[in-house]
């Protein structure tokens, strides 16, 4: 009987959360974009701190290449509502993030970052300096043992310590990963049933501690959006990586990732992460921090939006078992990311 009474709450507002969901993805119209500029205020993100780097931090940079994205999204497609997330350097928590996006209907839900490595130290010597030791000698015996402390100087290098910026570089999409390894990651994209969703915790970051991710209601929401709308989110994450290898710049390819990413499975549309390039990288971060490269991100997710937009709009409408219901077009796509998708994180 306590079951059934404790119980009732939660199922209620699961069945209402598949309502809504399943309400949701009838319509195969893209009517609302959100673009969440990643981190902000408090939460500063990356940063470029090697040397020779601008210092700059990864809260500053994704709200410049936002900004750049929705008036480029506004200007190429106005009959679609754009909604950022921040337009201003204020802190959201992940779970606010969210809800401006659920809240605003979103169809999309594209997140920006920048990314970064650990990166090594180096040190090298800047000089000499004289230090001044002491040997110690000692006289006598028993009781009148003396300790006698003689100073003399020796000459001893100075090094200093630096960060050694990273090699790696180029733009990465990133996935909500609803398992641990690609393989069942796989079998969640061809829809072939539930199983249990494992959601970790990220202790790394501050702004994600403070959600409890055991929680029956993350997990249920996990499982629906890796359902529901994994396919999508890798189609839009193809075409953003195939944008991206227009470009002069590496498309590192689809990538899933299990921490720090709830804020993609906590949206009920499909959602990509973009992680444009490594702020920790010589070349990445000045590309990051110019009007150029981030106009060059803007208008290579833009055009893949669109793409998007009119492989979405041009199929028939979905009939009664939408859950299911994955066009030729979709398994295509899925088969491919399959082969490029790549389990590693960082
Ligand atoms: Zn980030």
């Amino acid at each position: 009987m306590d079951m059934v009474t404790l119980r009732a709450p939660f199922l209620l507002s699961l069945s209402l959360f598949l309502f809504t969901t399943l309400a949701a993805q009838q319509p195969r119209m893209l009517k609302t974009i959100i673009v969440d500029a990643g981190h902000g205020g408090k939460d500063y993100g990356a940063h470029g701190a090697y040397e020779g780097g601008l210092g700059s931090y990864e809260k500053n940079v994704t709200l410049a290449i936002s900004n750049k994205l929705v008036a480029e999204l506004r200007r190429q497609l106005p009959d679609v509502k754009i909604v950022p997330t921040r337009t201003t350097d204020i802190y959201q928590s992940p779970p606010e993030k969210a809800e401006i996006a659920n809240n605003n209907k979103g169809d999309l839900f594209i997140c920006i970052h920048a990314d970064a490595v650990a990166l090594k130290t180096g040190r090298r010597q800047i000089g000499t300096r004289e230090e001044t030791r002491h040997k110690i000698t000692y006289t006598g015996k028993g009781k009148k043992k003396k300790k006698k402390s003689t100073p003399y100087t020796v000459t001893v290098p100075v090094y200093e310590h630096f960060k050694i910026g990273s090699q790696r570089r180029g733009t990465s999409m990133w996935l909500f990963a609803a398992h641990k390894t690609s393989d069942k990651l796989k079998a969640v994209m061809r829809n072939e049933g539930e199983e249990d969703m494992e959601i970790e915790t990220d202790t790394d970051s501050s702004s994600y501690d403070q959600i409890d991710f055991s929680q029956p209601e993350y997990k249920m929401m996990a499982s629906v959006h890796a359902n529901r709308y994994q396919l999508k989110s890798i189609k839009l994450a193809e075409f953003i990586d195939q944008e991206v290898e227009k470009t002069e710049r590496p498309a590192l390819g689809i990538n899933q990732r299990q921490k720090g990413i709830w804020v993609l499975q906590a949206t009920n549309m499909p959602a990509v992460l973009v992680e444009t390039g490594f702020i920790t990288n010589y070349h990445d971060e000045r590309y990051l921090n110019s009007d150029e490269g981030q106009q060059e991100i803007a208008e290579c997710i833009t055009r893949a939006v669109k793409r998007y937009k009119e492989q979405l709009e041009s199929q028939k409408p979905a009939g009664a078992s939408t859950a299911t219901d994955n066009s030729r077009a979709e398994q295509q796509v899925l088969k491919e990311a399959g082969k490029q998708m790549k389990s590693e994180g960082h």
